[in-house]
């Protein structure tokens, strides 16, 4: 591990690790746990999906008798993420504006480590700590939804995967993802249209009122992509809708979901042609839990203690996103998602200062401190 953390983070955006193909991250973590004296698992989780590599798991047993308290942060990025070129201008890290930087969620990673890197150093007693590198994220929360939880002991946890040092996301909505197949009929567009049956048309049709946007404070809904058609001289026959509903709260979630099926059922109904009856098929999946932590809850509570410790401004919020913690939340560890000092995610434009980067590993610090202490 280089000798600041500044220049491991550096490292580790220069690691590519696109979803999906995190191997030589987990092999450089790995590598990296061990020298702190941490034992290492990969997992199988990549069994259930497309990837190179498991979750990395790593447990530092501590010397104060307590249950263990889990880090984890995601190994993978989202695109372009190939070749990235870190660069730091005065108290900035940016990426050279071809690829994004990778702050999203390396800055967590490095924060991680180097907390327990100097706990170590510094020889401080502490309680048990487990880390968790997750794969997949960025593709649908996979790694952590199907991470082996046998390994892992620890009721409380932070992902570090959020903005400011010293916040908490203590509240995530839950996520349906819906796909909708709609089955119209083929005929020559200039020789017979008269006997096909528009799938495009019934689409625009249910779309047009359908809910979508900002549904009210804790709903939102989009219709995100639609395909369909193959040549202007063709009735298309069939259009594939996919659309996302997510909210905080469950029943508002299942109205909305069955709205959008209510309408798209009474539009297909609406076309036919002799015999043909246009149809669809509907699926509507879970795509994760919501979930809310009290503030009063210990994990709340001690990052708060250990924020105010360091003279961070600390709050709490609400999060609009998915992310490992709803997964980690539904599997009963109590999980915050931490700030870790990136901006402006998923552009080429993202960047974390230098200070950030910094703080991040003394609040890591300190949390993992203030939980041994108490
Ligand atoms: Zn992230």
């Amino acid at each position: 591990m280089k000798s600041n953390v500044i220049e491991y983070f550096m490292d580790l955006v220069r690691i590519d690790s696109e979803s999906s193909c995190e191997k030589d991250m987990a092999v450089k973590l790995s590598a990296d746990l061990k020298d702190l004296g941490i034992e290492t698992i990969i997992d199988n989780a990549n069994q259930n999906f497309t990837s190179n590599s498991g979750n990395l798991y790593g447990f530092l047993p501590g010397k104060i008798d307590k249950p263990p308290i889990l880090f984890c942060a995601h190994m993978d990025t989202v695109t372009p993420g190939k070749g990235i070129k870190p660069i730091i201008k005065g108290n900035k890290i940016v990426s050279d504006g071809t690829t994004i930087l990778g702050a999203d969620d390396k800055s967590g990673i490095a924060e991680i480590m180097y907390a327990l890197k100097e706990l170590k150093e510094e020889g401080q007693d502490i309680a048990p700590v487990e880390v968790l590198f997750t794969v997949s994220e960025e593709t649908g929360l996979q790694g952590a939804k199907y991470c082996d939880y046998s390994l892992i002991k620890s009721k409380l946890g932070y992902a570090l995967d959020s903005h400011k040092i010293g916040s908490l996301t203590i509240g995530a909505p839950a996520q349906n993802n819906l796909k909708f197949t709609i089955h119209g009929k083929e005929a020559h567009a200039g020789v017979n249209p008269e006997d096909g049956v528009n799938a495009i048309k019934i689409a625009a049709e249910a779309i047009k009122d359908m809910p979508s946007g900002r549904i009210d404070q804790e709903t939102t809904c989009n219709i995100g992509t639609i395909k369909g058609g193959n040549a202007t001289n063709i009735v298309p026959n069939e259009v594939v809708i996919k659309a996302e509903v997510r909210s905080h709260n469950h029943a508002k979630l299942k109205e909305i979901c069955d709205q959008m099926i209510n309408v798209m059922n009474v539009k297909v109904a609406l076309h036919k042609k002799n015999d043909f009856q246009a149809s669809v098929d509907v699926v509507c999946e879970q795509a994760y839990k919501n979930f809310k932590l009290a503030e009063n809850s210990p994990v709340v509570q001690i990052a708060k203690k250990a924020a105010k410790n360091l003279k961070l401004s600390d709050y709490v919020t609400i999060g609009g996103g998915g992310s490992d913690a709803n997964i980690f939340n539904e599997k009963n560890i109590s999980t915050a998602i931490a700030g870790s000092g990136m901006n402006e995610v998923h552009t080429v434009k993202e960047w974390i200062l230098v200070d950030d980067l910094k703080q991040g590993v003394a609040w890591v610090k300190e949390i993992i401190l203030e939980y041994s202490r108490n």
